[in-house]
């Protein structure tokens, strides 16, 4: 057993003040904002990026509709993101 494990609970619970919750919350929300920016769409959870769906009652492949066989779907905030994103953009842009 190590004396590490034992110690590290205890020590993560004292650290767990409203604000370092906050202050993780904020970092967990900037890192996705970031990453909706920087990667809009993700792997379409209904195809798995295969872009075709094996039909239950048959064994045949049909386009998925859910990514319109593309493999790719947005993420869930990314299309407001984006918008808001190029909205300031061009707001700065014409100051
Ligand atoms: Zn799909």
């Amino acid at each position: 057993m190590r004396p590490g494990l034992l110690a590290l609970p205890p020590l993560l619970a004292s650290h767990l003040t409203p604000g370092v919750v906050v202050l993780v919350l904020l970092a967990l929300a900037a890192g996705y904002v970031l990453l909706a920016l920087a990667r809009p769409t993700r792997r379409c959870p209904r195809c798995n990026g295969q872009r075709v769906m094996v039909t239950r009652w048959r064994a045949r492949y049909r386009p998925c509709r859910r990514c319109s066989a593309t493999g790719r779907a947005p993420r869930r905030l990314a299309p407001v993101i984006h918008r808001t994103y190029w909205l300031v953009k061009h707001e700065r842009n014409h100051r």
